[in-house]
């Protein structure tokens, strides 16, 4: 076995503590790789305070790892020591259904297994995410990430990136339409920068008036503040699709009135308690679509990677240590991110 050293939590209410632990040797198929980064998702708190009910303890969370190649096994064929690589939110799927096959694996119908807080197929145990020193992944859910990429700034790509990416992708967002982004935190500025790449007119909607220069910054051409009726009001009707990424419960109705007829609004976020429920004459009167988008396949990773290469788009990070990653959360949930915080793994080796 391979020995690790991460930080985990150990029960919903107390802080992320460091944590030694085993992984499996690398076999024909896997990578195993030493990491330098990782990005911390909303999803890594609502996982380790058991928002979503699910949470299988001691977790060490993570799913925005950048780091480099130091073994592969002898059938590995897309990948060789020494060179930069990435992992998401995913480690494997059941590559058999309908859904791995189109590439599609974040739906796959046997469930895919998390980076963190998922059932190893190898072992029968727990799969131990990003917040740690090393990690081994099957080759197919491995990565490639371009040398005009910084490492650390890359990391979140990996799911914020792709969060965002996927749904502008599948709705077709490009020149020519107005989008909407709710919420500038990870997922909603990378969603600003990408919509923008891709052509869009991008409206930023956020509940802190103090981020509108830098959502202007970022790529928006137009910033809302969300409490404020007057300004909402003059947006009625007018967007081909919204992207909400807040990760709280909120009206979902002040953006559905918001849509075009026929216009979509996709949800990413993912509150750890509902919604109200939306009315239904916002939907039926201009036949309106409410959806939701869930990360990304491989396959559309590695082309959001390409594309945010050719692009030259990174996420504005703070990085941090990781003896202040339990700051982060409580900074996080006041909503004081600008715009991801990244883990330097090398704060690991020094500080624990
Ligand atoms: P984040 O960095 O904390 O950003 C969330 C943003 O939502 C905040 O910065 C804030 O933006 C806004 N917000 C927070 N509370 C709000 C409230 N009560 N009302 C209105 N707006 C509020 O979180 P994140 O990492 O981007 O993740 C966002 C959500 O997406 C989380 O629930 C996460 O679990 C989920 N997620 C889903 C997927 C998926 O595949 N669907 C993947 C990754 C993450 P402003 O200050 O601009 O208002
Ligand atoms: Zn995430």
């Amino acid at each position: 076995m391979l020995t690790s050293l991460g930080y985990a939590a150990h029960a919903a209410q107390t802080p992320l503590a460091p944590y030694r632990f085993e992984r499996r040797e690398p076999g024909p198929h896997d990578v195993q790789i030493e990491i330098l980064f990782c990005g911390v998702c909303h999803s890594d708190l609502h996982t380790v305070r058991d928002e979503w009910h699910n949470t299988v303890y001691p977790v060490v969370p993570g799913h925005e790892i950048i780091g480099r190649v130091t073994k592969v096994g002898a059938q590995v064929n897309k990948f060789k020591a020494g060179q930069i690589a990435g992992v998401g939110c995913m480690v494997d799927s059941c590559q058999a259904c309908a859904s791995c096959a189109q590439g599609l694996e974040q739906y796959c119908e046997v469930g895919f297994t998390g980076t963190y807080n998922g059932e190893e197929k190898e072992t029968g145990g727990m799969t131990y995410g990003g917040y740690s020193n090393n990690i081994v992944v099957d080759e197919k859910f491995v990565l490639h990430i371009s040398d005009r990429l910084d490492p650390a700034a890359a990391a979140p790509l990996l799911c914020a990136g792709i969060t965002t990416y996927s749904p502008l992708r599948h709705w077709k967002v490009g020149k020519g339409q107005k989008v909407g982004i709710v919420g500038l935190g990870g997922l909603g500025h990378m969603g600003v920068k990408i919509a923008h790449a891709m052509g869009a007119h991008v409206v930023l909607f956020t509940t802190s008036p103090d981020k509108k220069d830098d959502a202007l910054r970022l790529g928006a051409d137009e910033v809302v503040i969300s409490k404020d009726e007057a300004q909402m009001a003059q947006q009625q009707n007018s967007f081909d699709f919204i992207l909400n990424t807040v990760a709280a419960p909120h009206d979902l109705d002040a953006f559905l009135v918001l849509l075009k007829r026929e216009g979509t609004m996709t949800l990413v976020g993912a509150p750890a308690t509902p919604h109200p429920s939306p009315q239904v004459f916002n939907l039926i009167f201009k036949r309106r679509h409410l959806a939701g988008s869930l990360i990304g396949g491989i396959q559309e990773t590695q082309e959001m990677l390409d594309f945010c290469a050719e692009h030259g788009i990174t996420s504005d990070i703070e990085l941090i240590n990781i003896q202040d990653v339990n700051t982060a959360y409580e900074r996080m949930l006041k909503s004081d991110v600008k715009y991801r915080f990244v883990i330097d793994m090398a704060s690991l080796k020094t500080g624990t």
